[in-house]
């Protein structure tokens, strides 16, 4: 069931990037893989999965030995200060960095194990107050403050668009993005690129394809619906 689902999503991708005129080479599928259990991850991986994505610490600490050492571990949760140093050298990047004092957590704890992280800057585009993320006008300054950080590479922007029962409702959302992104790129700040845009979930994807994502984050369309006990 995996499998098929993934294939459907990847799918569904290329038929968005058909509609934009975009290369589906551009867009990185992150099969999201959070409250599931490590089989379910196995199946997505033999289906030919690489890139997932949890939000808890202790569940890519969990699962990161039980799984195949290829597997890019992307962090797209909240993260907490004190729980950086236990992921730090084992996430393909952190999608969620949304303060200075969290970046330079980052910072620490990626000088003392000798790696660099990439990072994308997390913006609540849509102003939700329940969400975590930076206001559009907080972007430019953080990058300009972490860009002189030795031990991390800022390389894009992340959203979290509201949910919506219209996925078309979300267009504007992911617009607004990819023209800070681009607003960003234009300042040519050292040790900082644009270069992607994680925006997009089960619900709205597709549009977010035709927006400019580079990475879509997709649970509950590969692994089916979350039930938190
Ligand atoms: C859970 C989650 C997703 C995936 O949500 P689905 O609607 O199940 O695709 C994507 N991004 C973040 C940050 C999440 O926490």
């Amino acid at each position: 069931m995996v499998a098929d689902n993934l294939e459907k999503v990847k799918e569904n991708i290329a038929e968005a990037c058909r509609k934009a005129g975009r290369d589906p080479g551009e867009v990185t599928l992150i099969a999201v893989s959070k409250t599931k259990p490590v089989e379910l991850l196995r199946e997505a991986y033999d289906a030919g999965a690489r890139c997932f994505g949890e939000n808890k610490v202790q569940e890519i600490m969990d699962k990161y030995p039980q799984l195949p050492a290829d597997i890019q571990w992307h962090m797209i949760g909240h993260l907490q200060r004190n729980k950086v140093k236990y992921i730090v050298d084992k996430v393909k990047m952190i999608h969620s960095v949304d303060s200075l004092r969290l970046a330079e957590t980052i910072e620490q704890e990626a000088s003392k194990r000798g790696v660099q992280v990439p990072v994308l800057l997390e913006v609540n585009v849509a102003q939700e107050e329940s969400k975590f993320g930076l206001k559009t006008d907080e972007v430019l300054p953080l990058a300009e403050a972490v860009s002189a950080f030795p031990h991390i590479k800022i390389q894009g922007l992340m959203t979290i668009a509201p949910y919506v029962d219209d996925p078309e409702e979300n267009r504007g959302i992911f617009r607004q993005l990819k023209k800070l992104s681009v607003d960003i790129e234009a300042k040519n700040i050292n040790n900082v690129t644009m270069s992607v845009l994680s925006m997009g979930m089960t619900g709205d994807y597709q549009v977010a394809v035709q927006e400019g994502a580079t990475m879509v984050r997709v649970g509950t369309g590969i692994f089916g619906e979350r039930y938190y006990f």
